[in-house]
């Protein structure tokens, strides 16, 4: 396809980034199943490696299929560039990673998914680095914890599994006052429902393992550059403002401008830490953002149905998902998230602890997995499993208590997903 941003989503979600191969005309984009490019001849070779061409080198750092969905994932996030990797966690390092050095902190949301949040409380650390937990909501809160070791503002636009929505706009008002990005997980929303960088994130990071995937057959990430921060602004960045030594003194910034960042995603990050996405994982993921919008409108409609059901529902206590008016964060939602607030939310059930247990157990369609965003539904009770390594503070905080399981609701019928649940919580609460 040609450049042409005028296209609407639908179309963009199949088309952007593909073309014809070259090689064969083959339509679908093909599985470069490589790890090395012929070079044209030795002088060809040291251009590449002098980042003085751009071209395939070694599948640690680019490939052609995963080249298609970095083009596909920057467009559909308004984006000048994406690097993709092997998993949504590593997205998060590989967005810290030009910006942080020992001694540097990023701010983040405390309503984050659980393993974010334990990447973020503990695993860094080993790198120097260390997270500020505050609650986005409280900007002034935001603007005291920033401080001038602070590198990032970090958040989640539909935060999992709380039933949370971020307003963006405000947050990142607050991030560029104080001179630093602001990094949105878009996993929950997908740039379908939501585009973090129109509302002024710097970057965007993506667990294409959800729903972007789709499918629940491959782990995967990325990070999205919006190409408008300014690096060279302070002397914060270093990374990408100053000379690099492991390339004869180049500064990303100056030299490839608004692609400063991806350029060192691929160039320092891809090829020193290695978190490289395989080329089979891209075709999976390029073959389920063909349907995105047709998916997460599906899932937005039916998780409206069940949610409602829920909450009307004797043995359950409340149910948090943005899309109820009953939620303090409904007209936010209609607000910030139109098009619908996704398919995962959280419900608490009578019972408590043992109950949730008992309801997992008893459910027929729904899946007990650590996985969401899948076209299946499932369900997890997230105190015994992705948030059992945090404190009940934290637990409480990522909305993620006992009497809690959430849901993540599939493309199935409807009807089907609601008599699911009333036979399991007749079974749970007995
Ligand atoms: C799953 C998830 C991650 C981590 O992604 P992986 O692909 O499992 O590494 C990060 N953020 C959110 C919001 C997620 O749902």
């Amino acid at each position: 396809m040609t450049d042409a941003p005028s296209y609407g989503f639908d179309t963009l979600q199949i088309h952007a980034g593909a073309r014809p191969d070259p090689a064969t005309g083959a339509r679908q984009t093909p599985i470069y199943q490589t790890t090395s490019y012929v070079f044209r001849d030795a002088d060809h070779a040291a251009a590449l490696f002098n980042l003085q061409e751009v071209g395939y080198i070694y599948s640690r750092l680019t490939n052609p299929t995963v080249a298609v969905l970095q083009e596909r994932l920057a467009t559909l996030e308004g984006g000048v560039g994406a690097v993709c990797c092997s998993s949504g966690h590593a997205a998060q390092i590989l967005a810290l990673f030009p910006l942080m050095a020992p001694g540097c902190n990023v701010v983040a949301s405390t309503r984050l998914y659980g393993g974010t949040v334990t990447q973020f409380s503990q695993t860094i650390k080993r790198f120097g680095w260390s997270a500020t937990f505050v609650d986005t909501d409280d900007l002034d809160a935001v603007r005291d914890a920033i401080d001038e070791n602070t590198r990032a503002v970090f958040c989640e636009s539909i935060a999992n599994p709380g039933g949370y929505v971020t307003d963006i706009r405000t947050l990142a008002d607050v991030a560029d006052a104080a001179g630093v990005p602001l990094i949105v997980d878009n996993t929950t929303a997908t740039p379908y429902l939501c585009n973090p960088i129109a509302q002024g994130a710097a970057l965007v990071v993506h667990s294409t393992t959800k729903y972007l995937t789709g499918n629940g057959t491959v782990t995967g990430g990325a990070v999205i550059d919006s190409g408008n921060f300014d690096w060279s602004a302070s002397d914060k960045f270093p990374s990408l403002s100053a000379p690099e030594p492991a390339y004869h003194g180049l500064k990303f910034h100056e030299t490839f401008g608004s692609l400063a960042f991806t350029f060192h995603g691929i160039a320092i990050g891809l090829r020193d830490l290695g978190m490289t996405m395989n080329p089979q994982a891209a075709h999976y993921t390029l073959m389920g953002i063909e349907t995105l919008s047709l998916r997460m409108q599906r899932h937005c409609d039916n998780a409206i149905k069940v949610a409602s059901w829920l909450e009307q529902d004797d043995r359950v206590d409340y149910v948090t998902y943005a899309g109820l008016p009953s939620s303090p964060y409904y007209e936010r939602a209609l607000a910030c998230y139109p098009k619908g607030t996704s398919g995962l939310f959280t419900f608490a059930v009578k019972g408590g602890y043992e109950a949730c247990i008992k309801l997992v157990d008893a459910l027929d369609i729904f899946s007990h997995v650590a996985n969401l965003g899948d076209t299946r539904s499932l369900i997890i009770h997230s105190a015994s499993t992705t948030h059992r390594q945090l404190t009940p503070e934290q637990q409480e905080a990522a909305g993620a208590g006992p009497n809690v399981v959430r849901i993540s609701i599939g493309i199935e019928d409807p009807d089907d997903l609601i008599a699911d649940l009333d036979q399991a919580l007749t079974k749970a609460c007995g």
